[in-house]
């Protein structure tokens, strides 16, 4: 193994080429990346550096420098644009690059709005680039008028951001609550009385019409109830698609994603993937998880395996938002929960999934013991009893002992 190819310079690709190195692997490392910057960490985009509090220079993973003293070869502003899986050989702005191992970690785009209701015009945004967010942050000012859609957590990230720079919010959820795909309605309850304390309109069962453009920038909504109010500007958090192109032009297996199996290799035994663009073999079914702690983790498995390693990738899920002054923290997938245990501390409050009597997740709002004492119970496969968790006098400590 000489040469190895990692495209996508984002989280995943950044911490498989330093795993590489801590390895101890001493062949040639290229890093590609499309943006035209170092390896940055996108949480901050809805919510600190979006709301203007924290330095361009604190979101990059690493400095620049970093990465020639490693002897890694960063490319940034560069694009593969071709996999030919047969020569083991990408091309990038003309360009020629041979692999013995390829990683594709190319992350997710975000979707738009179409341009037949007015996607296309200006003011109307997207949060998944440093660039997306240096275009929009000068536009979300006090006194203007914001429409969010959709109410997943960037949406209500953005929402909670745009109402703390003063503007007036509303969020549109087409389906019938916000949080449907990943949180109980016991969370989205909560969060949905959190922006409604702080001003924010939200409307839930309601989606996008058309947007209304004048001079091709966009100036108000008409949603699907037939309502029509005025808007300076728009921000979607609708969902990503999984950056798969070259990975289809490679002909590895797809499946709601590139699919690898459990050690990060996809159906060709030199290309591997991690991260957001990566579906992975979990509990029997195949899931892809879109958080930086998964990145992190499959991108560092991959790395070792890529050296022989054989190991499986364990993925130990955990997520975290923030919004006005709650952080909210994840630990566990609640995927086929049919029961919720509320455990309501007052200020510290957290949620816990079960599947019958199998502990599976935990939100924790504001609660970093409940999200601790969750997450090493998860790992553990400990399940305490939901009665016992929902007493906000239990000793939850004692249950790691049980
Ligand atoms: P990315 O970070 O998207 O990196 C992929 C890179 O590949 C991109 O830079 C892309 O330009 C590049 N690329 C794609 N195709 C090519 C090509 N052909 N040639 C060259 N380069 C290419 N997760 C959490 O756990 N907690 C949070 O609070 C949280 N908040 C978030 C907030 C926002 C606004 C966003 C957008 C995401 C958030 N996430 C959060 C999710 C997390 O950031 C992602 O899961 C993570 O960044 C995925 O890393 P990745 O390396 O797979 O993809």
């Amino acid at each position: 193994m000489d040469k190895i190819i990692v495209v996508g310079a984002g989280q995943a690709g950044a911490s498989c080429v330093a795993k590489l190195r801590a390895e101890g692997f001493e062949g040639a490392i290229t890093l590609i990346g499309e943006e035209p910057v170092p390896p940055y960490q996108r949480p901050p985009l809805s919510k600190a550096y979006l709301l203007g509090e924290m330095e361009l220079e604190r979101l990059f993973l690493r400095p620049e420098a970093w990465y020639g003293e490693n002897g890694i070869d960063l490319r940034m502003g560069a694009k593969v644009d071709a996999v030919d899986a047969a020569a083991k050989t990408v091309s990038v702005g003309g360009e020629m690059l041979e692999y013995d191992a390829l990683v594709l970690a190319t992350g997710s785009t975000p979707r738009r709005l179409p341009a037949n209701i007015g996607g296309d015009l200006a003011g109307v945004h997207v949060v998944r680039t440093l660039a997306d967010v240096d275009a929009m942050a000068p536009e979300v000012t006090a006194d203007r008028r914001a429409l969010i859609v959709g109410g997943g957590y960037i949406g209500l990230e953005a929402a909670a951001v745009a109402r703390k720079r003063g503007m007036d919010v509303t969020l549109i959820e087409a389906a019938p609550r916000i949080l449907g795909r990943v949180a109980a309605p016991e969370t989205a309850d909560y969060f949905r009385a959190l922006h409604e304390g702080h001003g924010v309109k939200i409307l839930e069962g309601i989606g996008l019409t058309c947007l209304n453009g004048v001079d091709n920038r966009v100036v108000g909504a008409i949603l699907s109830n037939g309502e029509e109010h005025p808007y300076d500007m728009v921000i979607a958090g609708i969902g990503i698609l999984t950056n798969d192109a070259l990975a289809k032009m490679a002909g590895v297996t797809l499946d709601n994603g590139i699919a690898t199996d459990a050690h990060g290799r996809t159906s060709d035994p030199s290309i591997w993937a991690a991260g957001d663009c990566a579906s992975l073999p979990f509990g029997g079914v195949r899931i892809r998880l879109e958080s930086v702690q998964n990145a992190i983790d499959q991108a560092e498995a991959v790395a070792k395996n890529i050296l022989g390693a054989d190991q499986d990738y364990l993925p130990k899920p955990w997520f975290w938002s923030d919004q006005y002054d709650v952080k909210l923290q994840i630990a566990g997938l609640n995927m086929g929960y049919d029961r919720v245990a509320v455990r309501d501390g007052g200020a510290a409050r957290s949620h816990w999934y079960y599947e019958g009597d199998r502990l599976l997740a935990v939100d924790a709002m504001n609660d970093p013991r409940g999200y601790m004492i969750g997450k090493r119970l998860i790992e553990a496969g400990k399940s305490p009893s939901a009665e016992v968790v929902a007493d906000p006098e239990s000793d939850l400590k004692a249950l790691l002992k049980a």
